[in-house]
């Protein structure tokens, strides 16, 4: 099938985007950025917007930069921009790692950090990313400006806080101490498919036990989160296999699992925590 009609709007700049979201979303308009899910969305017909408004042409967009103890990422970087590490140090390799996960090459080359953001899919590696790392999220519209964490951001199923009049111009990711250690596991049948579960890990070690843990669970419930579960089993404690498995049950108990035709919530929890453990376990040297 072929999408219904539409007008493309190609602004140039951040305020033109807004002024023309305003216009443009109460008619059903909606921002275009790579176009990997939402070409797809009007080719099946299942989204008719009667206005796109591409911003492929705006300037400074594509900006990925560190700012004080954030690196900022604009509205039209690629998943392909981190497919080596953007920045020295852990984050930059953290990235790295997660963006050979995403999808497959054509598709890293043209979908965007913050579309993904924006489209929330409950499996999306950025949003998992964004909810584990403690993300902030600048949203524009012609009313001002309003930063929101990813916590806050990520409503449920493809559904986020962004107003029909809201662009997500950038993301900020905070840098990672130097002593970071992470793991990253995802679960999915095909090289490139959505993941059915994936887990993001990251603390530090002091005096031999880990600190500062992070659990993030994606596509296992209706968004990705943090399970403080899964990190207070970890935190004081030294790494160990047990502890790992540990921390992997305490992941799967802590879930509201998804079901669908394929999964069971009994097996989305059982990958939870296979998962949980897997990253735990790329963590270490
Ligand atoms: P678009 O498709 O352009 O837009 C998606 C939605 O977000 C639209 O509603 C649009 O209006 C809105 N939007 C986009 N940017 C903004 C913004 N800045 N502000 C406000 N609203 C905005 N993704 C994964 O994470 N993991 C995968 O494994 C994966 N596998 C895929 C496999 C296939 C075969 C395909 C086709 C896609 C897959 N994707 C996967 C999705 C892909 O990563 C998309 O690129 C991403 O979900 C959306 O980014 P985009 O820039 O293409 O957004």
């Amino acid at each position: 099938m072929k999408p219904a009609p539409f007008t493309r709007h190609v602004p140039k700049t951040v305020d033109e985007v807004v002024i023309a979201l305003a216009e443009y979303a109460p008619l059903d308009g909606r921002i275009l950025a790579g176009g990997q899910s939402l070409v797809p969305i009007m080719a099946f017909r299942m989204a008719r917007p009667t206005h796109l408004i591409d911003i492929n042409e705006v300037d400074g967009l594509d900006r990925i930069a560190i700012d004080g103890d954030y690196l900022s990422i604009g509205a039209r970087a690629r998943h392909g921009a981190f497919h080596r590490p953007v920045i020295d140090g852990v984050l930059g390799h953290l990235l790295a790692f997660v963006a050979s996960h995403i999808a497959h090459y054509p598709i890293r080359m043209r979908g965007t950090f913050c579309g993904s953001l924006a489209h929330a899919d409950p499996s999306s590696e950025w949003c998992l990313v964004a909810a584990t790392l403690g993300a902030s999220l600048v949203l524009k519209s012609v009313r001002g400006e309003r930063i929101v964490v990813a916590e806050d951001f990520l409503e449920g199923i493809m559904s986020t806080c962004l107003a029909e009049d809201e662009f997500l111009a950038e993301v900020r990711l905070p840098l990672l101490p130097a002593d970071t250690k992470f793991g990253f596991y995802e679960f999915s049948r095909r090289a490139g498919d959505f993941a059915m579960a994936a887990a993001l890990v990251t603390y530090r070690m002091v005096d031999g036990v880990i600190v500062d843990a992070r659990v993030g669970i994606g596509g296992a419930e209706d968004r990705a989160r943090r399970i403080g579960e899964a990190e207070a089993v970890l935190n004081g404690q030294a790494p160990s296999p047990d502890l790992f498995v540990a921390a992997g049950e305490a992941a799967a108990a802590a879930i509201e699992p998804l079901e669908d035709i394929q999964t069971t919530a009994e097996y989305r929890r059982d990958l939870v925590r296979a998962v949980t453990r897997r990253a735990l376990e790329r963590s270490l040297p």
